[in-house]
């Protein structure tokens, strides 16, 4: 009989649990949508995050940078927001970070177009200031409908807060990087942000290991 009560206890936290979940994606909007959770395509998608207003980033942007590249890709890389450059063109990675992850992806032979390139927050955070974890939280749910369209084999998360956007951890980039994790069956490798590596000549290298880890996995070495 205790082990009853205790698969009842258990029973009745998953359901507590996805009340839960099912209240907080409401108060996002995200289960106003008529089409079903996973089914909405890139560009529906993409014109309810123009209209987005869900947190004050909304007051301060240029543009809704939303993410482009092939909605097929094999693999998908991960920043944590856009900057100046991005905000004002309304595209990813296009600034001098960009300019050194557009290389690092040629490098990885594949093309910009050949991969998909997005942001955990679509609006650019004032002062190019660390995203916060209410933001991280009503934004990340249009990155998880990307996903979910893209389904890629492998996404290379640049830098600590794209890492821990996908991953359940609190390390640092810096243990973090180097080795596969899992984000819904899909295969996620951390490494530094482009930013820091136009700081830090140093750590190109530990990023080119990740990328060959990655070719590796796509084939390409
Ligand atoms: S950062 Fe995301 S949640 Fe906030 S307003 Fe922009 S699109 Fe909406």
């Amino acid at each position: 009989m205790p082990e009853l009560n205790n698969i009842i206890h258990e029973y009745l936290k998953v359901v507590a649990n996805m009340k839960e979940y099912v209240a907080e994606q409401l108060e996002l909007g995200f289960l106003e949508s008529t089409a079903p959770f996973g089914k909405m395509t890139m560009e529906e998608l993409r014109a309810e995050a123009i209209a987005c207003t869900r947190c004050e980033l909304h007051k301060t942007r240029q543009n809704v940078v939303f993410g482009e590249g092939d909605e097929n890709a094999d693999l998908v890389f991960i920043g944590e927001a856009p900057g100046s450059e991005e905000d004002q063109q309304g595209r990813p990675f296009v600034g001098t970070a960009g300019q050194l992850l557009t290389k690092i992806i040629e490098a990885m032979k594949f093309t910009r177009e050949e991969v998909y390139i997005a942001n955990v927050l679509k609006c650019r955070p004032p002062n190019n200031r660390d995203p916060s974890p209410n933001e991280i939280n009503h934004c990340k749910p249009f990155l998880t409908r990307q996903l979910g369209i893209i389904k890629p084999k492998v996404i290379c998360a640049l830098g600590a807060h794209a890492a821990h956007a996908l991953i359940n951890s609190n390390e640092g980039i810096t243990r973090m990087r180097g080795r596969f994790y899992l984000y819904n069956g899909i295969k996620v490798m951390p490494t530094f942000h482009p930013a820091y590596l136009l700081r830090n000549e140093s750590a190109k290298r530990p990023v080119w290991t990740d990328a060959q880890k990655i070719m590796a996995e796509l084939g390409k070495l």
